[in-house]
């Protein structure tokens, strides 16, 4: 019996006020890119469907909806995801630096069950920015944070220019997946219920 299942994924983009979540949500997901600044209301997450290997896979990317404070987005929000972004604009240092508040933050939150082994990805975004002449975080001190927190992804971007936005939301996606797996396999002691209906794909009446 062939069974397609739809596996949902829910990942979480933190970073300090305007350093491109959005844009690179919205480049993502609907290839656009705005030079206005808007801050985000509403909407609190969007969707992207994607496969990977056999399994058709929809990314649920939630986005701090102008809340850009620590302690302020609540429980829900944090609660089930599968990965977490961390962005910041390597032509601000302060953006840099609070990563380690909000890599705290999340793993505070969110408590997964091994926060040692939690999924996070590093974006270093906005590297388009004059021609690259401005950044004052270099891609090595950017790198060595990651290996500091236990081999985090890295990768640097640009919203504005398409630059490595599929490549990093990919690597998202399977980071994700791959945590959601080994869920799966700890929780497999619990039986799932399946209604006969269901297997059979007949109708009930
Ligand atoms: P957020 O507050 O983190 O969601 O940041 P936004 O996505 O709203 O972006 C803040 C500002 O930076 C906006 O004016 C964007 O147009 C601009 N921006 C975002 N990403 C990039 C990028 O990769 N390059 C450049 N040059 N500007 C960007
Ligand atoms: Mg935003």
């Amino acid at each position: 019996m062939s069974m397609r299942r739809r596996t949902l994924l829910k990942v979480i983009v933190l970073g300090d006020s305007g350093v491109g979540k959005t844009s690179l949500m919205n480049q993502y997901v609907h290839n656009k890119f705005s030079q206005q600044y808007k801050a985000t209301i509403g909407a609190d997450f969007v969707t992207k469907e994607l496969q990977i290997d056999d399994r058709l896979v929809t990314l649920q990317i939630w986005d701090t909806a102008g809340q850009e404070r620590f302690q302020s987005l609540g429980v829900a929000f944090y609660r089930g995801a599968d990965c977490c972004v961390l962005v910041y604009d390597v032509n601000v240092m302060k953006s840099f630096d609070t990563l380690d508040i909000w890599h705290e933050e999340f793993l505070k939150q969110a408590n997964p069950a091994d926060p040692k082994r939690f999924p996070f990805i590093l974006l270093g975004n906005k590297i388009d920015i004059d021609g690259g002449n401005s950044r004052v975080v270099s891609e090595k001190k950017a790198k060595d944070w990651c290996a500091s927190k236990g081999k985090i992804p890295y990768f640097e971007t640009s919203a504005k220019e398409d630059y490595n936005v599929d490549a990093a939301f990919l690597c998202i996606a399977q980071t994700a997946l791959a945590n959601e797996r080994e869920q799966d396999i700890y929780f497999q002691g619990i039986p799932e219920a399946v209604s006969e209906t269901e297997q059979t794909g007949g109708c009930a009446c």
